[in-house]
């Protein structure tokens, strides 16, 4: 799933165009309080690196927020690490790679967090919201709302695909990654 290299100057714009809802919603919130918790930190960690953001720019990428919140020095001594043993750099130097659909959809976030599936975990008028946001409505909204009451977050997730790229997606929805790099496709085309 790892595809050509991105870099920092275009986030803002492949947050916006390619990006699935639940990294989205992480970018937006990180964005916003200029901190994540641990969970959201893998969650949106993980996938910036499978799209291909190398690790000087996501350390360049976390900076930039957190220390607005935390202050530099403690972004350097707490949170550059795991930064950096996500890519292999610290630590047991495993790679680790991205996670699933089906590992987010089935994680527990509690109050304050931002990670997990917002197909499975938002309530259904934020949910609608942050559709609304991406520009779903009428027709689609209700298709994917339907999926969500019978608990198919992934046909759901795929339904949002095909509304917002105005293209089909025969494969399904699977992976944050796969979303991303289906996204790319098509609008690289
Ligand atoms: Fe993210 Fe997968 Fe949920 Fe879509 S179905 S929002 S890609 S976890």
């Amino acid at each position: 799933r790892e595809c050509a290299e991105i870099s920092l100057k275009d986030i803002n714009q492949l947050a916006s165009s390619s990006f699935p809802l639940c990294m989205r919603h992480l970018f937006g919130k990180l964005k916003e309080d200029h901190h994540l918790k641990h969970g959201g930190r893998m969650q949106l960690g993980l996938f910036l690196k499978g799209v291909g953001l190398k690790l000087e720019d996501a350390l360049a990428f976390w900076r930039a927020e957190f220390s607005q919140k935390v202050g530099a020095e403690r972004f350097d001594k707490e949170y550059a690490y795991s930064i950096r043993h996500n890519y292999g750099k610290e630590g047991k130097r495993t790679d680790y790679t991205p996670y699933s659909c089906q590992k987010i959809i089935m994680s527990t976030p509690s109050t304050g967090d931002h990670h997990g599936c917002p197909f499975r975990h938002f309530s259904e008028e934020n949910l609608r919201a942050a559709l609304n946001k991406m520009g779903v409505g009428g027709r689609a909204m209700d298709d994917i709302m339907d999926k969500v009451r019978n608990r198919h977050y992934q046909l759901a997730c795929t339904l949002t695909f095909e509304a917002t790229h105005a293209a089909s997606c025969e494969t399904g929805i699977n992976h944050p990654n796969q979303y991303f790099v289906e996204s790319r496709k098509i609008f690289q085309s």
